[in-house]
Formats: structure tokens, C-alpha cells, sequence
């Protein structure tokens, strides 16, 4: 599933595609991709209006329009932009024609995928937590959400409401370079704890964006290319068999209902100290 380094690569990738062009047409293959606004209308306020901006939020990209609108993007499990292909890719549920002639195609095999019109962006981004990359997400602010908190910590740093744009992949990623269980509570973590948590959900997530995102599986960049974040994982997604910094096998436990990778000497339940 596509998470902050993914769909960060697809703005800055797609972004050259569609600045400052003219939306011609959406012609959907698939209408149940459009969510919230009925079709109808989502095609009247899409048609003909100017992209002026685009913007990530969590893990959702938004499209400024000259109306004021925000087309919004979110890809879900399985969904991907793609620019420049002359033929639409299978599985494309969504085609953006744009008044140069080009195309741009929301692929997305799963079907999870959304596109909605929005008249204030403000509605997506109050329902996220702070954005990790960005400086107000300061060691403080991260402890002070943290205080109190009773669920496992890997459950928490998915909950977009608490930080916004962290999946499965990069949580487990950041607990196995912080050395944290990922079923520790939250709120017991101690100070340096915290410190070092914070520090690696930043580093991954840079990393991973310096790679183009992971492609796992479906997650592909505008160009139909693949990010090759997935190489450098240590734990995520069981890509390697044993941890590199102690030999231990790489471990899966299910927390809420997630597959969770950690390395069970390197990330003690009891939070030992290394
Ligand atoms: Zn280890």
C-alpha cells in the first residue's frame, strides 16, 4: 500500500504532468471510484477548470483547481498515476484528459482507490495528525501524543489521526531502527525511547523517499517505473529472513489485525536496554 515516500513521489512525478494545464475531461471506466459527490456534479466542477497546485497530505495528493476545488486522490491499497503511457494500463479505472493532448491514468486493481471533489482542502488535512517530515513535528509535540496512550505503539503510528502518512511498511521499518517492540503501549515508552522513534520515523521515511517509495507489489511511480525503497527494508513485509545486526530470524506477529515484522532480540517486549 502506498504510504508517505510513495505517494510524495507520485506528486513531485506527476506534478510537471498536470501544473498549470486545463483538465479537458475525466472519463471513468469505473464509476465507483468517485466518493461522496455524485458523479454527475464531481464531472461539472472537475471539466475544464486549471490545476494550480498540487499537494500531499498524509497520504492523500491534492489537486488545487482555479475554482477554488481540490481534486483529491487517495490510492489506497493498490492504486497508481500514471503519465505518459500512449495506452491506458490495465486495470485503469480513471483517465484525466488534459488540453495538451496527454493523459493521465488511475490504475487500480483492488478498486479501494478514491476520487472526490472537495471545495476546502481543510477537511481532509483536519482529519490527520502532523505531518512526521515537516519541523513542527517537533520530539515534544511526538511525546506529548504519545502520553497516556494505552494501544501498542505499532497501532498507533498507523492511526492517521495521531501521524499522518505512516503504514504498515514504515511503522515497522522506524520501530526496528528505534529498537521498540512494536506491541509496546505507547504510553510507557520512555523518554529516550521516544527520542530515538522519533528520529527513525523520519530517517525511514526520507530514505524511502530518496528510493521512490517500495514497490512490494503494485505500487508503481508516474512513469510505470519502480521505487526501489523495498531493498534496503530490514524487516518489513518479512523481505529478509534474518536480522543483519544480530542473525536473529525476523519474526511476524498480527497487532490489531496488521502484519508486523520486528526482530525479537533486537526489539525486546520488555524494552531492554542496547
Ligand atoms: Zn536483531
Amino acid at each position: 500500500m502506498p504510504e508517505l515516500p510513495e505517494v510524495e513521489t507520485v506528486k513531485n512525478e506527476i506534478a510537471p504532468h498536470v501544473l498549470g494545464r486545463t483538465i479537458k475531461g475525466v472519463t471513468l471506466l469505473w464509476e465507483g471510484i468517485v466518493k461522496e459527490t455524485p458523479v454527475k456534479e464531481f464531472l461539472d466542477r472537475v471539466t475544464g477548470r486549471v490545476v494550480t497546485a498540487i499537494h500531499r497530505h498524509g497520504k492523500y495528493l491534492l489537486f488545487n483547481l482555479d475554482s477554488g476545488d481540490s481534486l483529491v486522490v487517495h490510492l489506497k491499497m493498490t492504486g497508481s498515476l500514471f503519465a505518459g503511457a500512449s495506452e491506458p494500463p490495465q486495470y485503469t479505472r480513471a483517465i484525466i484528459q488534459l488540453e495538451n493532448g496527454q493523459n493521465i491514468y488511475f490504475r487500480d486493481p483492488r478498486k479501494f482507490g478514491v476520487l472526490k471533489v472537495v471545495q476546502d482542502s481543510n477537511v481532509i488535512e483536519s482529519k490527520l495528525g502532523p505531518e512526521p517530515l515537516e519541523k513542527e513535528f517537533t520530539v515534544r509535540i511526538f511525546a506529548e501524543r504519545l502520553k497516556g496512550r494505552k494501544a501498542p505503539i505499532k497501532a498507533l503510528l498507523l492511526d492517521q489521526k495521531f501521524l499522518a502518512g505512516v503504514g504498515n511498511m514504515y511503522a515497522d521499518e522506524a520501530l526496528f531502527a528505534s529498537r521498540i517492540h512494536p506491541e509496546r503501549i505507547s504510553g510507557s515508552l520512555t523518554a529516550d525511547e521516544v527520542k530515538r522513534l522519533h528520529k527513525a520515523i523520519r530517517e525511514v521515511l526520507k530514505a524511502a523517499i530518496i528510493k521512490k517509495g517500495a514497490s512490494i507489489v503494485t505500487y508503481y511511480r508516474p512513469d510505470g517505473s519502480k521505487g526501489t525503497a523495498q531493498t534496503e527494508f530490514n524487516v518489513a513485509h518479512g523481505q529478509v529472513e534474518k536480522c543483519h545486526v544480530c542473525g536473529t530470524p525476523i519474526k511476524r506477529i498480527v497487532v490489531r489485525g496488521r502484519g508486523t515484522y520486528f526482530c525479537p532480540k533486537c526489539q525486546p517486549a520488555a524494552g531492554g536496554k542496547l
